[in-house]
């Protein structure tokens, strides 16, 4: 990209932008503007917790280290020297908008969700029903969920959803103690996962094996267990023709189908673990005395919609699925943040491609925008917000020739304020120092390290 010089005149020094959150889409945001040439772009990150790297560090599982090392991409980004990282500063608590507006020509908001879509079931608050969401921050030690309880004394649990996330869960349960030592597992859920009584893992498809949202790297990991067994009954695997014919069309479809096909001879022995695929079947109702005690389920036909869309319809056959633990894992969701726009229909704040506008489809907000998940809603792989992120700085670059620089140019300034206002934040060598603590804990143990389990342990290093 390069840019016109009445741009690089009037904004002296260069641009000012500043990034909130520090997520996969806040670091490739930052890349995008160090990307630019003829205009410096300082950025300054601003993250709720000490520790960068959002999903990557709390949200992908603990078993899939490789996915884990894109961090290391982040770190050359952060070490560049138009960057800064100012980590355990709360939007909204420790800044304001304001705030942002009058130290920042730009703010980028790239704070991922931090919600879940509900199931609208009756039951689904009990005592036993967990979102997926939760269950992964918990065990990944995330900050937040230090001191969450989970009851995995159940013998069965329901997983409802067929997406990535849905795995992760499915996968973390049916592994042994000894798969997941190898791994940062966060220090309390080993420990409680080493007492886990569950024997039976069901997994919730509502439409057919055709349809599944998960990838073919996943799904291949439910043959590898240690001690589990995985098994889909053969008439899920008899499809109508609309499924017939997006297996036809679809490569990645037909390759996922024909490894459910192979757990579909599965012989389920009464040791080990095992995992049920049940697919066109649905939630109808949680039961229990105050905690989950079962679930009914119905059997769904598969109907094509005009557009091609294959929908399921609920027949008439019921049957319960007794069990102790529900995971929710139907999908993320974002959550208002403050003094912006949202669009509640689709779970993220109001945006056209990343500008944020004062309602959906409405006019645009000066200076505000959005990358990530927060933009387009929980969809899609670390990788894809990297052109998520530059289609938000290049229409931010675009909006610079009608914008007028902020009033508190100084890089010192924000410092100051933060200072003024007793944050105490981490900046990246600070977070350098948390990271080779962790590091060096693992080394002792076999592991790649030894996650700090609250904000005030991190804090302490
Ligand atoms: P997702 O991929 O959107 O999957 C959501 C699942 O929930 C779908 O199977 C969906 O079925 C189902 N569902 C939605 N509403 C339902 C309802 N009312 N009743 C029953 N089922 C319902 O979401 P996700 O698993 O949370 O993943 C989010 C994103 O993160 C995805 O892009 C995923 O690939 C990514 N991710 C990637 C990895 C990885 O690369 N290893 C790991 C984790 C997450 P329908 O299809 O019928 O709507």
């Amino acid at each position: 990209m390069s840019l016109d010089e009445s741009l690089v005149s009037r904004f002296v020094g260069g641009l000012r932008v500043a990034v909130i959150g520090a997520g996969p889409a806040g670091f490739y945001a930052a890349a995008s503007c160090f990307k630019v040439k003829d205009l410096p772009i300082h950025v300054d990150m601003f993250e709720r917790l000490p520790s960068p790297f959002g999903l990557v560090r709390f949200g992908v599982a603990p078993d899939h280290d490789k996915i884990k090392s894109v961090s290391r991409v982040y770190d050359k980004i952060a070490s560049h020297d138009n960057f800064r990282y100012f980590g355990n500063v709360e939007y909204g608590k420790d800044l304001t908008l304001e705030d942002l507006l009058s130290h920042y020509d730009h703010v980028i908001f790239a704070v991922g969700t931090q919600g879940d879509r509900a199931l609208n079931i009756p039951g689904e608050n009990l005592e036993g029903s967990v979102s997926a969401r939760e269950f992964v921050a918990w065990y990944n030690g995330h900050p937040d969920y230090s001191d969450w309880k989970i009851d995995l004394s159940a013998k069965a649990v329901v997983v409802v959803g067929v997406g990535n996330v849905a795995l992760d869960v499915a996968r973390i349960l049916a592994k042994t103690t000894d798969e997941l030592k190898p791994t940062d597992i966060a220090c309390h859920a080993l420990d409680q996962l080493r007492e886990s009584k569950v024997e039976d893992i069901y997994i919730l498809a509502r439409r057919g094996p055709a349809q599944v949202k998960f990838t073919l790297h996943e799904i291949k990991e439910f043959g590898d267990f240690e001690n589990a067994t995985t098994s889909v009954r053969p008439e899920d695997l008899e499809l109508e023709p609309g499924s017939a014919a997006e297996l036809e069309r679809n490569k990645l479809a037909k390759r996922n189908f024909d490894v459910l096909q192979s757990f579909s001879e599965t012989v389920h022995t009464s040791s080990g673990r095992r995992v049920h695929f049940l697919f066109k079947t649905s939630p109808v109702e949680i039961s229990g005395d105050g905690q989950v005690e079962s679930m009914k389920v119905v059997a769904n036909k598969l109907e094509e919609q005009e557009g091609g869309y294959i929908q399921s319809v609920a027949t008439d056959t019921f049957k319960d699925i007794p069990c102790g633990l529900v995971m929710r894992s139907v999908g993320y969701r974002g959550t208002p943040l403050a003094g912006l726009p949202f669009d509640e229909k689709r779970g993220v704040v109001a945006n056209t491609n990343g500008r944020v506008v004062d309602a959906p489809g409405g006019a645009q907000i000066p200076g505000l925008y959005v990358a990530g998940w927060i933009k387009r809603g929980p969809s899609g792989v670390i990788g894809t917000n990297k052109p998520d992120a530059q289609e938000t700085v290049k229409l931010m670059l675009e909006d610079s020739a009608s914008r007028e620089p902020c009033e508190n140019r100084s890089p010192d300034s924000i410092v100051e304020l933060l200072k003024q206002r007793e944050v105490d934040f981490v900046d990246f060598a600070r977070w350098e120092r948390i990271n080779a603590h962790e590091v060096a804990q693992g080394e002792a143990e076999g592991r790649p390290r030894v996650k700090l389990p609250t904000a005030e342990d991190m804090l302490k290093i």
